[in-house]
């Protein structure tokens, strides 16, 4: 659980401004994303914005790595990423002084933000925020790399993972008692991804639960992560667009108006799926698995087991950027275990329903399958939470999933309530 140390008062006057790579894609969006953050200024709040790096900045700095060394150092790609974040800040941070105000660019370990020493997907355990108050108290504009943090054990860099300037926007949020903008290329969230179905809707607002299963099952719009700090926090996120005024959507706790069955339909498009066969039927195997796979970080999603004849086949999904440590994580429960088959699919993707009225209403998931096998899509894993219905399909047939989903159960529409 992260600490806030003297947790203050929500002060309606401060305002945390985070914005996305895309927003400060080139030097005329930075200049956008100044004029922006002046002019909140100008209002008479007190700003701290964080940006993400510039466009794709962070795949190449990683495709780099990649060029250089297969696995590379988890320090060092941290030291490599991290820099990133500080072009973009400085920038904007330069862009502001040519509006005539002034603004102070900090790394995330200058801005005390502090982190566990998990490299590549460190999580913020603290925010040592003397040196944004004393700046904001100086009258000055605060820009914050974000997706970075230090960690105090290894005195060392750390990135958040992918998409963790929310994280860090709303970790900001939370310890300086600011509102909290996300600003982006889209006005919302969204009943599905906007570029797949271009009749998606913007969702006015969204509880904590459901924005936390979108993330989790690929809605990149906001990261997972971000979304657990603002419901353990209490932070009404505002999702908006970095380039138009209109409202956005809010993601806050549920009000308990509008339950409706399904809200969103997400996908994910870049998991791997591991296939073990001939593991003993015994109790533990599993666990050694899964214990092998916690030590070395893998967040593992999906999983099934088959036993057959005492010997049973265990399938699960992991991210792609897990899969190394994964064949690391294999590799130690083979020794434990013994030899096993091991296959890995590149191939499946995830299509999910999310709906926290689903609780109440049986049938979804009938309809759900009932809709896919009309398209003659084979279901090759499916799971479930209360709110949530996942299968894992064909990478190529997810579009078409995903539409004949949103169409299926009629998400283009306003929800009428029951
Ligand atoms: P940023 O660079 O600002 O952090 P991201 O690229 O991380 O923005 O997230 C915005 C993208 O998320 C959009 O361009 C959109 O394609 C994608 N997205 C996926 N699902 C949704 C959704 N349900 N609603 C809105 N956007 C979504
Ligand atoms: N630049 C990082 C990424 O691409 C962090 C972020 O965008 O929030 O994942
Ligand atoms: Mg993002």
């Amino acid at each position: 659980m992260w600490r806030v140390t003297n947790l203050p008062a929500h002060r309606p006057e401060r305002v945390v401004m985070k914005f996305g790579g895309s927003s400060v894609a080139d030097p005329e969006k930075i200049k956008n994303v100044a004029r922006q953050i002046a002019a909140a200024h100008e209002r008479g709040l007190e700003v701290v914005g964080t940006v993400s790096a510039m466009g794709k900045t962070t795949d190449s700095l990683i495709a780099l790595a990649h060029d250089v060394s297969p696995d590379p150092n988890g320090r060092e790609l941290d030291m490599l990423l991290s820099t990133g974040e500080r072009i973009a800040c400085a920038l904007v941070a330069m862009a502001i002084h040519d509006l005539g105000h002034v603004a102070v660019s900090l790394t995330g370990s200058q801005a005390g933000i502090l982190t566990d020493s998990s490299h590549t997907k460190a999580k913020i355990t603290e925010i040592r925020a003397t040196r944004i108050e004393a700046a904001l108290a100086e009258g000055k504009i605060v820009l914050v790399a974000g997706f970075q943090g230090f960690s105090r054990e290894t005195m060392d860099v750390t990135t958040l993972g992918r998409g963790g300037t929310d994280a860090t926007a709303v970790a900001l949020a939370a310890a300086l008692g600011a509102a909290c903008e996300i600003y982006s290329d889209v006005p919302g969230v969204f009943t599905a991804d906007p570029r797949i179905v271009p009749d998606a809707r913007k969702l006015l607002a969204i509880s904590y639960e459901e924005m936390l299963e979108m993330s989790a099952s690929g809605a990149k719009v906001l990261m997972l992560r971000s979304v657990e700090l603002a419901r353990n926090h209490g932070v009404r996120i505002h999702a908006r667009s970095t380039f138009s005024d209109e409202p956005g959507t809010w993601i806050q706790e549920n009000t308990g108006m509008e339950q409706p069955i399904v809200s969103a339909v997400t996908h994910n498009e870049s998991e791997v799926v591991f296939t073990l066969s001939g593991i003993p039927d015994r109790p533990g195997a599993a666990a050694t698995v899964f214990d092998a796979a916690a030590a070395a970080a893998v967040n593992v999603d999906t999983i099934i087991q088959n036993v057959v004849h005492g010997v049973a086949e265990l399938s699960f999904s992991v991210p792609a950027e897990d899969v190394p440590a994964t064949r690391g994580a294999i590799d130690v429960a083979t020794a434990a275990l013994g030899t096993m088959e091991i296959e890995e699919n590149h191939d499946l993707g995830k299509v999910s329903l999310i709906g926290a009225g689903m609780r109440s209403h049986p049938g979804v998931a009938a309809k759900m399958f009932r809709t896919l096998a009309d398209l003659d899509i084979n279901l090759e894993m499916i799971s479930t939470s209360p709110i949530k219905i996942s299968c894992m399909i064909e990478r190529g047939d997810i579009p078409r999933a995903v539409r004949a989903l949103h169409a299926a159960f009629e998400l283009e529409r306003e929800p009428v309530a029951e």
